[in-house]
């Protein structure tokens, strides 16, 4: 039988966006500032300084995701210390870091947590009524493999 956690009503969520996503990011924010400010934000380096700036909102900021900042976010992942990954990758452009990038959505899967790549997708998980509510989750039991 797999374990479970609870996902507070104060969630975790981590904002990543790349360059060409910035911009759609920023404005799913602003239009959801209301609801993201009763959570606790992390993002990486760049998304993060765009958030506080456009936003004022308080945002951990980890090292910029080329340069780490994604993996720090799968160790909370692994670590299950976070709850809601919202992450606009981009289609259309091949980045430095693709196997952080992966490695971060392979995680986010792996440990059966919110995960949204573009903007329809994090709207409606957003104003889903279970997110101002705990949730219990389960997570896998991967010791049988
Ligand atoms: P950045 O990183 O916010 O520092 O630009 C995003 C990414 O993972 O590419």
């Amino acid at each position: 039988m797999s374990e479970t956690r609870n996902l507070p009503v104060q969630k975790s969520i981590a904002l990543v966006a790349h360059d060409k996503k910035k911009d759609e990011l920023l404005e799913w924010a602003l239009e959801n500032k209301e609801i993201l400010k009763a959570h606790n934000l992390i993002a990486t380096g760049t998304t993060g300084k765009l958030i506080k700036e456009k936003l004022g909102l308080p945002v951990t900021k980890f090292l910029s995701g080329p340069l780490g900042g994604d993996q720090q976010i799968g160790s909370m992942v692994a670590e299950s210390k976070l709850d809601f990954l919202v992450f606009f990758w981009d289609p259309l452009e091949a980045q430095p870091h693709d196997s952080d990038v992966k490695a971060l959505q392979r995680l986010a899967v792996a440990w059966n947590i919110l995960l949204a790549p573009n903007k329809t997708t994090a709207d409606f998980i957003l104003h889903s009524t279970f997110m101002s509510k705990p949730h219990q989750i389960a997570i896998p039991d991967y010791s049988k493999y």
